[in-house]
């Protein structure tokens, strides 16, 4: 009867790993009080995601080898493997999109064995002892550097059952255009106050065995405000 193929999208920062590795990251080579200032001006809509990182950015010290070293000490969710082999198995595509950094995505995918996962996110250059940032995905969102909503415009169809896993602020955009969408923390939270539909998660455990069953029922059904969103969007381009 549908037609409709899931395509999953996962956060990346306390998602996938079990900490917020770009925040630590700021924390740890950057300047914490001033890292702490500006993520509470950004999430009071008083910096864009973009000017947040460039302002985290500007007080960092440490060399490549040094931030790749501290990148591989963080572990990721003991079950992802698991819900990525299902994902594999049933040639369901995974993508992950990220308003973090990519030199500690591709380390710690690349110390898990999981390089193959496609992953968006802002670009990180290093420069003797500080870094440089690109935003090769910068949009009009305001609130983003690299807007998870425009990327899910940008990755998939009109036929595509959008499915979104994410625990955070820089995941409110994505939800927007989600059907079925898994949350945590701060995400839950977000989705709780503005009535939208979610399954709430600890681990990728529960994201599976959820998933699983929606999967082998076949019963996947658009979100409606979500359709009629990305709808509005797909025609104002
Ligand atoms: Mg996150």
């Amino acid at each position: 009867m549908t037609s409709l193929f899931p395509k999953v999208f996962v956060d990346f920062d306390g998602t996938i790993t079990t900490h917020d590795v770009g925040n630590e990251f700021f924390r740890r080579f950057g300047s914490e009080a001033e890292s702490i200032k500006a993520v509470a001006k950004w999430k009071s809509d008083g910096m864009s995601g973009r000017d947040l990182i460039l302002k985290e950015a500007e007080f960092v010290k440490t060399t490549q080898s040094e931030a790749v070293e501290f990148a591989k000490s963080f572990d990721i969710d003991g079950s992802f493997r698991t819900f990525v082999e299902f994902c594999r198995q049933n040639s369901i595509e995974l993508t992950i999109l990220s308003d973090g950094l990519d030199f500690y995505i591709r380390e710690i995918l690349a110390a898990n064995r999981l390089s193959e996962i496609p992953f968006y996110s802002n670009v990180a250059r290093f420069d003797t002892d500080t870094i440089k940032i690109d935003f090769p995905y910068e949009s009009n969102c305001p609130k983003c550097a690299n807007c998870k909503g425009q990327q899910i415009l940008t990755r998939t169809g009109i036929d595509d059952l959008i499915v979104y896993i994410g625990n955070g602020f820089s995941d409110r955009c994505a939800v927007d255009y989600a059907d079925i969408i898994f949350a945590k923390d701060e995400l839950l939270r977000y989705c709780e106050a503005n009535n939208i539909t979610y399954f709430p998660f600890e681990s990728f455990a529960d994201v599976l065995s959820k998933f699983r069953k929606i999967f082998e029922s076949k019963r996947f059904r658009k979100r409606h405000r979500a359709e009629l969103k990305r709808r509005e969007a797909y025609l104002s381009e």
